[in-house]
């Protein structure tokens, strides 16, 4: 990396510069629709995504306008990639009036945004045969992404969604020997107590066991300690901060850190 980079710019010639394994993708909006009362579906066509790569679970870092003038980031899972035809959707959750959401929900067809990615450093683990995937509505694209990319052993889903009419559930490979999902509702965003509890009664003793925890700040951490106190390897859980209660992510599109 080029040590005159500037790390906290979030312009696209910056990004580039500082992140390896990222290119520049010029998305033109071909659709953004309601798929349920709190989540919004985004489709994109753009010649930078036929033959595009990214693994199951990464994101793209989109430039969002906010009401101010200033510019922030946003990161958010790729979903239904088709590098043949160049397409992809991202799926955003609707929780109030944050940048993010409001970009979404006013996101005009034909508009060409700036993308940059794939962003992401979490895969499915290979060498695991049990896989659990724990997320909220956030996490609802990069859960479904990773638990359907899976072909082999088993797999299952916990996540948490704001009301009954949001849950959107997995479809697993027919490869998989097991599978089950577990939609949670109605969850207040930013509670993570029903995953808690959903976990407690959990089997976890399996071998070759890899968790996947993609949520709020405060869940990620819970989630994280209920399972080192089960007995879950620490190399068997991956953890991803997604947003965080009561403040917003920074420009760059992380949640803030204590
Ligand atoms: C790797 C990664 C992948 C991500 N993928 C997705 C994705 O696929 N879909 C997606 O929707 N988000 C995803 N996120 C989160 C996303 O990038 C934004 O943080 C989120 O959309 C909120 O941005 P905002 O500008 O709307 O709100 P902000 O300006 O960041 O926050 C405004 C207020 O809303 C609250 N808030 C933020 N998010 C939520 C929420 N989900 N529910 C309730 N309150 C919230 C904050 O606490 C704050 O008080 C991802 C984040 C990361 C780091």
């Amino acid at each position: 990396m080029n040590p005159e980079v500037n790390k906290s710019a979030t312009d696209r010639a910056s990004l580039l510069a500082r992140l390896d394994g990222v290119s520049a993708l010029d998305l033109a909006i071909t659709s953004s629709h309601r798929r349920t009362e709190h989540l919004q579906v985004v489709s994109f066509e753009s010649p930078d995504l036929v033959g595009f790569v990214a693994l199951p679970g990464q994101d793209v870092m989109i430039d969002i306008p906010m009401a101010t003038g200033q510019r922030v980031r946003r990161r958010y899972t790729i979903a239904a990639l088709n590098p043949d035809a160049g397409t992809m959707e991202i799926w955003v959750a609707l929780h109030g009036n944050g940048a993010g959401e409001t970009w979404a929900q006013t996101a005009k067809v034909g508009q060409v945004i700036d993308g940059v990615g794939p962003r992401g450093k979490l895969p499915v683990n290979e060498t695991a045969s049990q896989h659990l995937f724990i997320g909220d509505h956030a996490a609802l694209a990069a859960t479904l992404e990773m638990a359907s990319s899976v072909t082999r052993g088993s797999v299952g889903t916990i996540v948490s969604f704001p009301h009954q009419d949001d849950v959107i559930e997995p479809v697993f490979a027919p490869g998989v020997t097991s599978s089950s999902s577990t939609a949670l509702s109605p969850i207040t965003p930013g509670d993570g107590s029903a995953l808690l509890h959903e976990l407690a009664h959990r089997d976890l003793s399996m071998p070759r066991l890899h968790c996947y925890v993609n949520a709020e700040f405060g869940i990620v951490n819970a989630v994280k300690a209920a399972l080192l106190s089960r007995g879950v390897d620490r190399d068997a859980i991956s953890t991803k901060p997604y947003w965080r209660l009561g403040a917003s992510n920074a420009p760059h599109g992380e949640p803030p850190k204590d």
